[in-house]
């Protein structure tokens, strides 16, 4: 490859998609398009997940409950989320995202960094690299439109891609990304969140040039070891690489048990045994589950499959049994079987759910998390309950798994 083409040493850009899950609802259904959409639930304790840019202007965003939506904005159209349609539409745009570099480090459904370092030769420079990308999702997604910012560090890139939206299209080359930072308000700040924003403000820091410009031990005796990260950024400095990603899109639990069963609440017991190690093994790794899958293999081995979406992504093992228990209904085959599977799927990270306020904060969530805390301590049979080890004892053990990429067998559907 001739030097000649190489334009600067590294080339990171922050792809993040314009208010995903209603743009996804508008795409799919034209009636919505070009009003204020907010997705989310009607209920209760509903909070918004998306606000359209249409309904942005009356001051609705996402994690605002709902009721608190509707009244600045009554004339929404409140749609459900459907998680499964999100995630297999994120699933294209990750391939998308794959054909521009091997380095993809998804952050979430609708974000991703890309490491276009050294790929000059193939897509032209910086600024032809985001076109295309842009115009490559719009086309892959039949309309979906993508905010991309690009420059030599994670950071900046981030940064860019925020302050473009919606449609946005930010190139900050490496000499410039200093003084591009500068005048930006110190909640632009990587890891600064109020409390620290508001020390930062109480000590005289209002933009990120003054981080910049200031001595990183004085930073540091004021913020501790908070104070030389912020200088860092503030000047430009990620050492951070672009991280491949590679997250399971399902995490499951399948038993080949040692004699066939047939009765209802036998089955329902390694469903209860299965859902509680994968809400284990889903909180260990931070993860949600937007759906449960439940796998049966008869005694002639036929494999049969049903799963269902769950009306918020969750983590909970009661909650994951309760639509595996429920999907029994949907098979018709009587039995016996002799394998007995759950799974997880549509996993996506438990962050942008807290933040969005998705966690479901139960009761039962929190006795899950004290029994990790448990297990983690004195191993996993400490935990088993009295009731299912009857049932339990005599079969093989599970056979956990992590799948990158989902095949789900709809054969018998
Ligand atoms: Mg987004």
């Amino acid at each position: 490859m001739s030097n000649l083409l190489r334009t600067w040493e590294r080339i990171i850009i922050h792809a993040d998609m314009d208010a995903f899950y209603a743009a996804v609802e508008q795409n799919d259904n034209p009636k919505l398009r070009g009003q204020p959409v907010l997705i989310g639930s009607r209920s209760g304790r509903g909070v918004v997940l998306t606000a359209s840019y249409e309904a942005r202007p009356f001051k609705v965003g996402s994690a605002m409950p709902m009721a608190q939506a509707l009244k600045r904005c009554p004339q929404a159209i409140v749609v459900p989320p459907r998680f499964e349609r999100y995630t297999s539409v994120s699933a294209r745009i990750m391939e998308v995202f794959a054909d521009f570099s091997p380095d993809v480090e998804a952050l979430s459904l609708d974000e991703a960094f890309i490491n276009m370092s050294g790929a000059e030769h193939l897509f032209g420079p910086p600024e032809a690299m985001a076109l295309k990308l842009k115009q490559d999702v719009f086309e892959a997604t039949g309309g979906l439109r993508v905010s991309v910012g690009v420059s030599h560090i994670k950071y900046v890139a981030k940064v860019a891609s925020d302050l473009g939206k919606p449609d946005g299209l930010l190139v900050v080359p490496p000499d410039k990304a200093v003084s591009w930072l500068a005048p930006l308000p110190i909640s632009r700040l990587w890891g600064a969140g109020p409390k620290t924003q508001a020390r930062l403000h109480a000590a005289g820091y209002n933009t990120i040039g003054a981080i910049a410009a200031t001595d990183p031990r004085t930073l540091e005796r004021q913020f501790g070891s908070m104070g030389p990260h912020f200088h860092a950024l503030a000047n430009a400095r990620d050492p951070r690489q672009v991280a491949r990603s590679q997250r399971a899109s399902s995490m499951g639990s399948d038993r080949t048990l040692n004699h066939d069963i047939t009765a209802r609440k036998d089955i329902e017991s390694h469903l209860k045994r299965s859902a509680e190690r994968i809400g284990r093994r889903l909180r260990g790794k931070n993860l949600l589950a937007g759906g449960v899958r439940v796998r049966l293999k008869t005694s002639q081995f036929k494999l049969l499959s049903r799963q269902c979406t769950l009306a918020e992504p969750s983590d909970v093992a009661a909650t994951l049994y309760a639509a595996g228990a429920a999907l029994l209904d949907r098979f018709d085959d009587p039995g016996p079987f002799r394998l007995v599977g759950l799974a997880a799927h549509s996993l996506t990270s438990a962050d942008s759910g807290a933040q969005l306020g998705l966690l479901d904060n139960s009761d039962k969530r929190q006795l899950e998390t004290t029994l990790d805390a448990v297990a983690e301590k004195f191993g996993d049979s400490a935990l088993r309950r009295a009731r299912d080890v009857d049932t339990l004892a005599k079969d093989t053990p599970d056979l956990d798994f992590l799948r990158a990429h989902d095949k789900v067998d709809d054969s018998d559907r």
